[in-house]
């Protein structure tokens, strides 16, 4: 069984996968508390659906792409069964983590989008950075970046763990309401760091909102 808040389909609006089709499993449940947080809806509730459900509900679609959500999706042990058995069946199937959480047991075949939290998250001391040496070039590290100490926290990050040469695509994303977009691009461009800035694509298409 899985605690699932919502299974929908939409258009990934992040990561190297923005613009794709997409199915989200978003599993119930975080033991973070992130100051910007979008989905606190899935701190709680959520429905108990068995594996079994969610594969129907995820087919149903008819979709290539699989993201799997939260929360953080992997505080349910059995998300990391769930990963394996939509690779089994054939989707390309992406993690969306916190970092905060042992990602040894994703299966290889998953693409891992993991954050690094910023000191302006509020939440920088639960950075696992033992898992930055599973990351392999089909995972991508993203910061989420809410203000100019954030940005070159991130740059020394990126450089300290040298995260240009280990995984496939590093992400800066400006905190919504937080940090003005074209600033950090600003930022990227005269630090010359040749990391992918992103906007989150659903909320400029359809808003701040659940389900899209
Ligand atoms: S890890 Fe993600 S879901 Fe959890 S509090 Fe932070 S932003 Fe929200």
């Amino acid at each position: 069984m899985l605690r699932i808040t919502e299974i929908f389909y939409s258009l990934q609006g992040e990561a190297k996968t923005s613009g794709l089709p997409t199915v989200f499993v978003r599993l119930t449940g975080c033991p973070l508390r992130c100051q910007y947080c979008d989905t606190a809806y899935a701190f709680s509730g959520g429905i108990q659906i068995s594996m079994a459900e969610v594969l129907d509900q995820v087919a149903s679609f008819g979709a290539r792409y699989v993201t799997v959500t939260g929360g953080e999706p992997l505080a349910q042990p059995n998300c990391l069964r769930l990963m394996e058995k939509l690779c089994d069946a054939g989707y390309q199937v992406s993690l969306e983590t916190s970092g905060a959480l042992d990602i040894a047991g994703v299966d290889p075949r998953v693409s891992i989008v993991m954050d690094l939290k910023t000191p302006g998250s509020a939440e920088v001391s639960r950075n696992m950075y033992a898992n930055l040496a599973l990351l392999e070039r089909k995972d991508q590290v993203k910061f989420v970046i809410c203000d100019r100490q954030d940005f070159s926290w991130a740059s020394f990050k990126v450089r300290e763990y040298d995260l240009l040469a280990r995984v496939g695509e590093v992400l800066f994303s400006p905190s919504v309401g937080q940090q003005d977009a074209a600033e950090l691009a600003d930022w990227i461009l005269a630090e010359r760091l040749p990391v992918r800035f992103q906007m989150q694509l659903h909320k400029i298409l359809w808003g701040d909102k659940p389900g899209v």
